[in-house]
């Protein structure tokens, strides 16, 4: 048995270096301030990390294999790997990366993400068959000669449990993100899809794969590890589909954990500690982004991932009824109100993000500055598509920090503030995640910007509704002006009224 591990002393330390560069990294990303230091760690890291498992896996300069070919355990031959062939895959991994990450439109960021958490999950699957296949290759495995008779190959208990993880928690990430991939995407309805007796099947289901780990671990039979790999498939997309309204922004992040766990657990079979350790600083970081969103959401962690937790509440309620009476505004009222304004909050949402209204936003927030006006800009923790969605949009036009606020640092705010500047937002604002039991949105923390002396609320059509699909209370009250038109176009117009 022939096995090509890394055995250089300088490979811990270069993995050791490499760990230290992610963890600053995730320190970096905490805060916009420091962001872009952070993700310069983030590559410096995963470049030492590459390189240094290239070189030390693969004998450069000759033709010899990185896994030894022996006889597959399965059937079925894995072929040797040169290097030529890893930096092909790598150079077409990277050009289909560039391309996408040049061509895609920051409104679509949150279901790229969901596409590239797919992939990962897609990878802990391969891994993991794999290293079944052929576990001899990946030196998991005992082979035993008998005098008679073909090899025995036992695959060491412990790799087994590792691969049975890998392939479940591969398998879960792979069809959780698909699905939220189409729902984010709009192929898929974002309104919850709720089997009858889903919590009694989830648990069914939960409780038949870790079962068969446990199986698996006295039984290394193929039918164990496929009806686990199976069950996996089918729990991903089970968990999933029930989960609409206002709850997918945990999902995402909780599938951003679930893929770092599956990275971890391809680090086990491929006995890669740079692997293991990124993959759970991805899966504890996603996990405490997801219980954070929870708490932002005023939803019970355990509820989202058990799925559906809100459903049941009647998700995409109705859509906005334009028979009650509003007040329509322009541009010109809206300049005129905020100009003599002592402060304007600005709520921005994900209408604000289709538009692409950020920039001429701040422009607009300069000239209410120059008019002596104090603004603000209040961050819901869940507007937009993805985490920190807003915050992106509004360091990318250059907005200082110190008048971005978080929701619950500004939300006393509103009462002693004349103009809430609604641009987008819709859900994150809705009163009825207040007092409303039967909305989907209820329970979730929303600004308080009805309290405002006045709200300007920026919308396309009194028809359009946000992503939970039920109607704002706030577009009917007294104190609430609605400007219809294109974000971007009608804070251009304002900005024109304001010279
Ligand atoms: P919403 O989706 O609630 O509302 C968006 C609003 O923007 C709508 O009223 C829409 O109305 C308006 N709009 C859309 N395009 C334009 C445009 N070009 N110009 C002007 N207005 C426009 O957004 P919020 O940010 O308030 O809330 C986010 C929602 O998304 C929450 O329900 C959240 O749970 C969910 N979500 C969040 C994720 C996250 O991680 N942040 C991830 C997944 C879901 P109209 O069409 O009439 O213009």
């Amino acid at each position: 048995m022939e096995h090509a591990v890394a055995v250089s002393p300088w490979v811990p330390l270069a993995y050791l270096v490499a760990g230290v560069c992610f963890i600053l990294a995730l320190r970096g990303l905490s805060s916009p301030v420091t962001s872009q230091r952070g993700n310069r760690f983030g590559m410096i890291g995963m470049a030492i990390a590459v390189v240094t498992t290239l070189v030390t896996h693969v004998p450069i300069d000759s033709n010899v294999t990185i896994f030894a070919p022996t006889p597959p355990l399965f059937g079925g031959v894995i072929d040797a790997v040169t290097v030529a062939e890893i930096l092909g895959a790598i150079g077409i991994g990277a050009a289909i990366g560039l391309v996408t990450a040049r061509r895609i439109a920051m409104t679509a960021m949150p279901q790229l993400v969901a596409a590239f958490h797919s992939l990962v999950g897609l990878a802990a699957v391969l891994v993991a068959a794999a290293a079944f296949l052929n576990p001899v290759a990946f030196g998991i495995a005992q082979v035993i000669r008998p005098i008679y008779g073909p090899d025995l190959v036992n695959i060491l208990p412990v790799s087994r449990i590792e691969m049975a993880l890998g392939i479940a928690i591969g398998a879960i990430t792979f069809s959780g993100s698909v699905i939220a991939f189409l729902k984010l995407n709009g192929n898929m309805s974002g309104k919850p899809i709720l089997l009858p007796g889903r919590h009694v099947i989830n648990l069914g289901l939960l409780a038949g794969i870790l079962g068969l780990i446990a199986y698996f671990v006295t039984d290394q039979s193929p039918w164990v590890f496929w009806t686990i790999t199976v069950l996996s498939f089918v729990i991903g997309f089970l968990l999933i589909v029930p989960i609409g309204g206002a709850d997918m922004p945990v999902v995402v992040s909780m599938l951003n954990s679930y893929s770092g766990w599956a990275a971890a657990a391809m680090g086990f079979t491929l006995h890669n500690t740079a692997m293991i350790v990124t993959g759970a600083l991805v899966g504890s970081s996603g996990a405490i982004l997801s219980y954070i969103m929870c708490r932002a959401m005023n939803r019970s962690f355990i509820s989202v991932i058990a799925g559906g937790f809100g459903g049941d509440s009647g998700g995409g309620a109705a859509a906005a009824a334009t028979d009650r009476p509003w007040k329509r505004g322009s541009a010109e009222d809206a300049a005129f109100l905020m100009q003599q304004a002592e402060q304007v909050i600005i709520v921005p949402g994900y209408g604000m993000a289709v538009a692409q209204a950020q920039h001429t936003l701040r422009e607009m927030g300069d000239k209410l500055k120059a008019h002596g006006v104090r603004v603000k800009y209040a961050i819901h923790p869940v507007a937009g598509r993805m985490p920190g969605h807003m915050n992106v949009l509004l360091a990318e036009a250059n907005v200082p920090y110190d008048e971005v606020f978080e929701l619950e640092d500004i939300n006393s705010e509103f009462a002693q503030t004349d103009v809430a500047f609604v641009i987008g937002a819709n859900d994150v604002t809705n009163p009825a995640a207040k007092t409303d039991k039967s909305s989907p949105i209820y329970g979730m923390p929303v600004l308080d910007v009805e309290k405002a002396k006045t709200v300007l609320f920026i919308k396309r059509s009194m028809g359009g509704v946000g992503y939970a699909g039920v109607d704002n209370e706030l577009f009917y009250r007294d104190n609430t002006m609605m400007l219809l038109a294109d974000a971007k176009k009608m804070v251009e117009e304002i900005v024109k009224s304001l010279d």
